[in-house]
């Protein structure tokens, strides 16, 4: 997609810190973290929300959750914990529309309704 910021991103066209890749994948620092560790996982093929890359790609889906998987052994907080948020479309706070996976830790990230 030419004005995605994403595609531009994987295709290496705007340069990040490359935590993780492989042939399909590719995760990097959110640029406004609100954790210690906050990463964005993106498919490296554009799919607007989860909901096309679910649709059009399942089998990039559990690449997606493996990728996460490494990325936290790699930053060491798969025993600490993270989590991951997937927001899709208006009411999910989607603000870019290349489908990508927040993975946030290295702290306590708190439980979903403040309790
Ligand atoms: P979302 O609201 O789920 O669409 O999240 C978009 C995320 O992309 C936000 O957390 C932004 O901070 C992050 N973001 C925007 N531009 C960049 C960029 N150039 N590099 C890294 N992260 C970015």
């Amino acid at each position: 997609m030419a004005d995605c910021l994403f595609c531009k991103i994987a295709a290496g066209e705007i340069p990040v810190e490359r935590i993780y890749e492989n042939n399909d994948v590719l995760a990097f620092p959110d640029i406004n973290p609100v954790a210690p560790v906050h990463i964005l996982i993106i498919p490296k093929k554009h799919y607007a929300t989860s909901i096309d890359l679910s649709e059009e790609a399942p089998e990039l889906c559990a690449a997606m959750l493996k990728a996460s998987t490494e990325v936290a052994r790699f930053q060491g907080i798969d025993k600490s914990g993270f989590r991951l948020i997937l927001n899709t479309n208006a009411d999910g706070g989607q603000e870019i529309f290349h489908m990508h996976m927040h993975l946030l830790g290295g702290e306590y990230i708190g439980r979903l309704r403040g309790r």
